[in-house]
């Protein structure tokens, strides 16, 4: 598989490279130079595997003879280890793609543990590898558990102290071991400005083994196309032919994985980008000025991002294909109406959280008579237990990934946004 740099189309790297990478020179995103296309008759043949089959074959398309197929559906197999995603119908013509059922309770495992088995396997010397990341909540607890006990794998997770729900926190705060957690008394944007400065420090990167795992990973990307094939697979005939999907979007890596499934034959007839108050790609894709804001805190805190990383790759993929923006579906939900949209779900019987809840909003609104419409459910409400208990006023139970930590105390450091202090930490542990 040949990728090639989106800021300098002469960088020209393979899968391995660019998952080891993470990023190509002047920080630009690395975009597969060939899409594989399926033919109607590959594409029945695929929807009519299993889960875990069918994403071994798509990911083999994409990846060619660089990992050889035995050895992919391996990794598949251990990544995809927990329960698959499930559709939930939520009204007559329209249901959630659940993507919470995985370890850390977001669509996040997905990527994260594909990218895990993939730079283990990349890793033939067993270097010492750093895993340097920050989170706004879900991604922390995906790469952490990913990692959790590999040897030669340390994992240092960012994240801002008091700006991520308790139960988020628990979830990766509370498990030791090679996974050390840093509570920076600042926002998302210091900490993911923090983790930037250490990549460009080449001294700290050498001594310490430094390796990404944002959502910029071409593996976290691909691993996500995934999902997409296995919920046309779920569905009806009926339901397929017209199908709209919803995707609350924060840096833009799961609507990029669902425009990438379409474009190599998936027949999804549109997608709605969907975003909380952050809304610098619904106003650009209204008056095509990009003009990000300062960003906003909101309860859908995984979408509070203003300057998403992922763009670039969509709009690229909309120029390769030829596909016109206007028909991009897209719109921005309130605080207010995320709220009243969560008491409107319970009230039909369908217990949500925020991110879900914007993307069911917009799809209710946009979607037209004969057309079938999902949207993605992308954490599990127990997540965000508290305020979800107080929008819908009722009490909601946990799953047993939480019951098993809610009391475990949280063994993070705490720290200043200060890059001095962070590269004598990285040294030091
Ligand atoms: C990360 C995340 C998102 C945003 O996904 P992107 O791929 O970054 O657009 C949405 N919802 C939840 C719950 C998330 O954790």
């Amino acid at each position: 598989m040949k990728l090639y740099n989106l800021k300098d189309k002469n960088e020209i790297v393979n899968f391995s490279q660019a998952v080891k990478l993470g990023l190509g020179k002047k920080q630009g995103l690395f975009f597969p130079m060939q899409l594989p296309s399926f033919s109607k008759n590959t594409l029945t043949k695929l929807l009519k595997m299993n889960f875990i089959e069918r994403s071994s074959k798509i990911l083999n398309y994409f990846i060619g003879d660089e990992i050889k197929f035995s050895i992919l559906d391996e990794k598949i197999k251990k990544a995809f280890n927990f329960t698959k995603p499930k559709i939930v119908s939520v009204t007559n013509n329209i249901a959630c793609l659940e993507l919470f059922h995985g370890p850390t309770l977001a669509f996040k495992d997905f990527g994260a543990r594909f990218m895990s088995q993939i730079l283990l396997h990349l890793n033939k010397e067993n270097k010492k590898i750093t895993i340097l990341t920050a989170t706004s909540g879900d991604t922390g607890a995906a790469v952490a558990h990913a990692f959790y006990r590999m040897k030669n794998v340390k994992v240092i997770i960012l994240y801002p102290k008091g700006k991520i729900s308790e139960l988020q926190e628990k979830l990766f705060c509370t498990l030791g071991n090679n996974i050390i957690t840093i509570a920076i008394n600042g926002s998302f944007d210091e900490c993911q400005s923090l983790v930037k400065k250490a990549f460009n420090d080449e001294e700290l990167k050498k001594v310490t083994g430094l390796n990404s795992a944002n959502s910029i990973n071409i593996s976290r990307l691909l691993a996500q196309i995934c999902y997409y094939f296995e919920a046309f697979a779920l569905l009806s005939e009926e339901k397929r032919k017209q199908l709209v999907i919803s995707i609350p979007c924060g840096n833009f890596g799961n609507l990029t994985a669902g425009l990438l499934a379409k474009s190599i034959g998936l027949p999804i007839k549109s997608f709605i980008a969907s975003t909380n108050i952050n809304d610098t790609v619904p106003r650009f894709l209204l008056n095509g000025k990009w003009e990000p804001k300062k960003t906003i805190s909101t309860i859908s805190n995984a979408m509070d991002i203003s300057q998403p990383n992922n763009w670039p790759r969509a709009e690229e993929l909309f120029k390769r294909k030829k596909w016109n923006l206007k028909r991009l579906g897209f719109g921005s939900v309130s605080e207010k109406l995320t709220k009243k949209t969560i008491i409107e779900l319970s009230n039909i019987g369908y217990i949500s959280e925020p991110h879900a809840a914007i993307a069911y909003r917009l799809l209710k609104d946009q979607i037209k008579k004969d057309e079938f419409g999902l949207f993605l459910g992308t954490a599990h409400p127990a997540k965000f237990k508290n305020t979800v208990e107080n929008i819908i006023n009722k009490k909601i139970n946990l799953p047993k990934e939480l019951e098993k930590i809610k009391n475990i105390p949280l063994l993070s450091y705490n720290m200043k946004p200060d890059f001095k202090k962070l590269r004598m930490f990285l040294l030091e542990k």
